[in-house]
């Protein structure tokens, strides 16, 4: 006898088998199991013949493909895969698949909101493990924006939140404000969640002609070769918060500036990726405008790599200046709904050594920078001249030093 459940909405298939395992009196994950098994006729099947996840399915009464879609990681972890991306998420031809990937998680510890425990409490009657905060980068509830708890014991998800809280420990405040502000994290996100919902995975192909269609349009190197090309890794290590982005490859934030990182930098080239699927989502949230330009882009059936080289890159180039010139080097000024979103604009501009010239309480950076680079004069004097702070200025001659300060990195090594 199965005393059966109804899976709750986001529920993760763990959440769902610790509950089947307390109200059945199961004492472990593989009593339950044989339970169900038993219970559905297939007492003498081993894992690999009927997998957990199956077995799971069975008991809700769902589809097995419509219950991994919805409450396995799985359609995360392989949202973009090298490994039979025809075979679509659950499908029950795929034994070995499901025995081996079903019910893994997608980032270590569990991750639990104390609001959705009371509001689960209230509209349920119980509180269980949500699927969307055991994705990686998630610090933050999606529903009501709070800080999210943790432990590091997987074990935890057979237990219900609210027996789990009490030792939970809170997500420092540093990295759950570095999630909650960043618009790059924000498209981290909501692209990983978007490419959840896929029935199948995305050939790893695909993306990767996406992603270099794009980087090479931004001027960045599409290879792990010898190149004057500044390298994307370099580009993430600018954009993502380092407190956030350790939490995802924890040594790319510390990489020297121009070594090559090959878990980033190489998935561009390599015709096999190893790469897990947050590379990809770390790339396509970094350099698309929003979101849906890099879902569309990703998703797209029809998609061919045009490098953009020689005459269309210094078009482009050349087409940044004239508006920079014309703006006075304020960037904000040079925003339009025709361009790129304001902190991506940003991040082009600086890697053309173009700094955004902001002026303060009667400040002119301008005359600052105009009276150090074409007339000559000293920095302590171009400083007086445009009533701008001395560091200030030697901060924006850094950045419009940016490609020799490659290049010097480059002879460091
Ligand atoms: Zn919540």
């Amino acid at each position: 006898m199965l005393i059966r459940l109804i899976p709750l909405d986001d529920e993760l298939d763990r959440s769902y088998l610790g509950r089947l395992m307390r109200i059945n009196g199961q004492r472990n994950e593989v009593e339950l199991l044989n339970l169900i098994a038993r219970w559905a006729g297939f007492p003498d099947k081993t894992r690999r013949q009927l997998p957990a996840i199956e077995l799971l399915a069975l008991a809700s009464g769902m589809e097995l493909q419509e219950f991994v879609r919805t409450h396995s990681t799985l359609p995360y972890r392989r949202s973009i895969t090298s490994y039979l991306p025809m075979v679509e998420h659950g499908c029950p031809k795929n034994k070995d698949m499901l025995f081996i990937s079903g019910i893994r998680l997608a980032r270590d510890g569990v991750f639990l909101c104390e609001k959705c425990i009371e509001k689960d409490l209230l509209n349920e009657g119980m509180s269980y493990w949500r699927r969307t905060h055991q994705l990686p980068g998630v610090m933050v509830c999606d529903i009501h924006n709070e800080t999210l708890f943790y432990t590091n014991d997987n074990g935890h998800f057979l237990f219900s939140p609210l027996q789990i809280i009490k030792s939970a420990i809170r997500i420092s405040e540093d990295l759950a404000t570095s999630a909650r502000n960043n618009d790059a994290i924000s498209r981290f996100l909501k692209i990983g969640r978007a490419l959840m919902s896929n029935s199948a995975p995305i050939s790893h192909i695909r993306s990767m002609t996406a992603l270099r269609s794009k980087i090479s349009c931004m001027g960045y190197r599409t290879h792990c070769g010898p190149s004057n090309s500044p390298l994307i890794s370099d580009y993430l290590v600018k954009t993502y918060p380092h407190v956030w982005l350790n939490s995802i490859i924890p040594d790319l934030s510390t990489k020297s500036p121009g070594s090559i990182f090959y878990r980033i930098d190489g998935i561009l080239s390599f015709t096999k990726s190893p790469s897990p699927v947050a590379s990809y989502l770390l790339i396509a949230a970094a350099i698309f405008f929003s979101a849906e330009d890099a879902l569309k882009s990703i998703n797209s059936k029809d998609i061919s790599f045009k490098k953009m080289k020689g005459q269309g890159r210094d078009r482009t180039r050349a087409d940044l200046q004239r508006r920079y010139i014309q703006a006075k080097g304020k960037h904000h000024e040079m925003y339009s709904n025709s361009l790129a979103a304001p902190p991506l604009m940003s991040s082009h501009l600086k890697t053309l050594g173009l700094p955004n010239l902001i002026d303060e309480d009667g400040s002119s950076t301008l005359i600052a920078m105009r009276s150090f680079f074409c007339d000559g004069k000293s920095l302590k004097e171009s400083a007086k001249l445009g009533r701008v702070p001395i560091d200030a200025v030697e901060d924006l001659i850094r950045q419009a030093g940016i490609n020799i300060n490659l290049a010097l990195n480059e002879i460091r090594q």
